[in-house]
């Protein structure tokens, strides 16, 4: 098993929170679009049974999957494929992944299969920066994996109302890995998403989020914008979809904002 701390290896970030619908894959599928278009390798694991991050990254080809890599022991070569995109890579999912919870409960390695999973020694030959992981909307034993499997946790907060109070089941699930199975988990960061400037319920989530949570916000908010919103029906990021656009100019922004955090990480 390879030993992926830093600076070596790459960093690898979940993903995570377990409400659906804040904005999780986009911010996986996009954030990875900027950090390649910034010259990183990046690789996306699909790792929630719904498989909208692949599909928002045009794969077609779902023979082996994210299952095969946690449950089947299938090495990365197999399971990685190339996508469009110059530096991206992706593992696909399927719905097969959603038994995956219940057959990882009887496995006596059950949290780390992922962790495991990642540390093949033929992991360098892809010669990734980054691993993003992108969760399944609940704090089930695959979003367990996907932060044992980590060095960090990127948290998408919706800027809607209840947008902070699922947070703190989200911090003390990070806690308990953190005394269990990976005490160096970071957080990588809580980004708000669907971030409207007219609104004063967006404006008032930002002011509780930064009170709250201070620098562990991004400078960088991701806007409410249909073009974000139409890309993956082309099976594009939006960086690709419409480059100029808000919602490309704002991922563009984060990923330089994740680049920049992770220099300054040491291990
Ligand atoms: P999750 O993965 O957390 O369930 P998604 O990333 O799938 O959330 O986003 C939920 C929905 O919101 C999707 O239809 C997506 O296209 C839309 N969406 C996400 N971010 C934005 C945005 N910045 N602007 C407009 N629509 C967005
Ligand atoms: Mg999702």
């Amino acid at each position: 098993m390879v030993d992926l701390s830093r600076p070596t290896g790459p960093r690898i970030i979940a993903v995570a929170n377990q409400k659906g619908g804040v904005g999780k894959t986009t911010t996986a599928i996009n954030l990875a679009a900027g950090l390649a278009e910034a010259g990183s390798r990046v690789l996306v694991v699909d790792l929630d049974p719904q498989g909208n991050a692949s599909t928002g990254l045009g794969v077609e080809d779902r023979d082996w999957t994210t299952y095969d890599l946690i449950l089947d022991d299938a090495p990365l070569e197999a399971v990685v494929q190339e996508t469009e995109i110059d530096g991206l890579l992706v593992i696909p999912a399927t719905v097969d992944l959603s038994s995956a919870d219940i057959e990882l409960i009887s496995n006596e390695k059950r949290s780390y299969l992922l962790h495991d999973a990642l540390r093949q020694t033929s992991i360098d030959r892809f010669e990734l920066d980054f691993v993003l992981i992108d969760c399944p909307p609940s704090l089930n034993l695959l979003t367990v994996n996907a932060m044992v499997a980590s060095h960090s946790v990127l948290v998408p907060l919706q800027s809607e109302f209840f947008a902070l109070e699922g947070l703190s089941q989200l911090m003390l699930t990070i806690r308990e890995v953190r005394q269990t199975a990976n005490p160096d988990l970071r957080i990588e960061g809580v980004v708000l998403t669907m971030y409207d400037n007219r609104n004063n319920l967006s404006r008032q989530v930002e002011k509780d989020a930064r009170d709250n949570l201070g620098e562990m916000v991004f400078k960088t908010k991701i806007p409410r914008n249909v073009r974000v919103s139409e890309a993956p029906s082309y099976a594009l990021p939006v960086l690709q979809y419409d480059s100029g656009s808000l919602g490309a100019m704002a991922y563009r922004h984060l990923a330089r904002e994740v680049i920049h955090k992770n220099k300054n990480v040491a291990a």
